[in-house]
């Protein structure tokens, strides 16, 4: 099945009635190994900018970060890379910044924490924009959002660091700085009902899918106790990624999906019948998504959909989806 796989990897992510589905890749540690170059995707679609920070001893100065987001700009020059601020707190720990909390997941984690620390947060955005002087593929993204304040008050500061960058480094703007795009993530189940109030506000949305079944089940996604809870394939969890899909259309703001379920076969089919048409995942998925969407028609697809959207519990879906694969072969 490998080469079977391998053998489509240079061919688009295009369904058989020609549908065609942009493929990015979810960055963090390993950002410049050489097999990412032979990938055949469409850009970064998330960088956990956090996943350097965890690996430290100490906060990483502006310099080195700037260091290390250049790294990843230089990767992919011609795509977007969309590089996503610190999202710690929950279950990822900084060694050096004390997070003792009874509700980790409810509590001080990404946006949040930022925002209480602006000073980390402008440092991070100066860096981002430092390493994107000259080149025009930086976008940035702004985890556990819940309220259009949050998004507000990290524009205000996000801007700041703009004009600051652009003096400082006697950029002229718009000419070899850019203002970057900026995007929310949809993770915390507030957010859906946010999306017409904060399309304004940002230039695109991108789907926590992870966040987005732990916050709708209230099951902790690294719970052993509570693990067979936690599961993508809910049909709730599908009912709110179908109607974050429709809402995105109406107001006519792009929409990706970054969590696991992208680079899961089985969800990349369930997303693209929704009408997701940019699915972010781990570099050892994208040629699997790849040929299993160029071995579909999308309108069976819509059929699976329908199905799954009535179904009573992942099992069934589960089902669902083994049987389309194997008619698939
Ligand atoms: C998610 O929540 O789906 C996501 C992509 O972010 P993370 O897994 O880093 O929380
Ligand atoms: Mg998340």
């Amino acid at each position: 099945l490998r080469d079977i796989v391998t053998e489509h990897s240079h061919l688009p992510a295009e369904t058989q009635d020609g549908q065609r589905i942009s493929l990015h890749l979810n960055l963090g540690l390993d950002v410049t190994h050489d097999y990412l170059k032979t990938l055949n995707i469409d850009g970064v679609g998330l960088y956990r900018s956090e996943i350097p920070f965890m690996m430290r001893d100490q906060l990483p100065t502006e310099d080195e970060q700037t260091e290390m987001y250049q790294e990843v700009l230089d990767q992919f020059p011609d795509q977007p890379v969309v590089m996503r601020t610190l999202d710690v707190g929950g279950d990822k720990p900084l060694p050096y910044f004390p997070l003792k909390e009874d509700n980790p997941f409810l509590g001080w984690r990404g946006i949040r924490l930022t925002l209480d620390h602006p000073e980390i947060f402008l440092i991070q955005i100066r860096a981002m924009l430092r390493a994107s002087i000259g080149k025009s593929n930086l976008r940035i993204l702004l985890p556990m959002i819940t309220s259009t304040s949050e998004v507000d008050e990290a524009s205000r500061l996000i801007k700041q660091a703009y004009f600051e960058v652009a003096e400082e480094q006697g950029c002229e703007v718009g000419v070899n700085l850019f203002q970057p795009q900026l995007g929310v993530m949809i993770e915390v189940p507030a957010a859906i009902y946010q999306l017409p109030a904060m399309a304004s506000k940002v230039d695109f949305f991108s789907v926590g899918s992870n966040d987005l079944t732990q916050y709708l089940l209230a099951v902790d996604r690294n719970n052993r106790r509570v693990a067979s809870l936690y599961d993508a394939y809910h049909p709730a969890v599908l009912a709110s990624l179908d109607e974050i899909a429709r809402r995105c259309e109406e107001i006519g703001k792009p929409v990706s999906v970054c969590g696991e379920l992208a680079g899961d076969p089985g969800g990349a089919l369930l997303l693209v019948a929704m009408g997701y048409r940019q699915l972010s995942m781990n570099s050892y998925n994208v040629d699997r998504v790849r040929w299993i969407l160029r071995n579909v028609r999308s309108s069976t697809l819509n059929v699976m959909l329908a199905k799954a959207l009535q179904a009573r519990n992942p099992d069934q879906i589960r089902k669902m989806i083994a049987e389309k694969m194997e008619s698939i072969g």
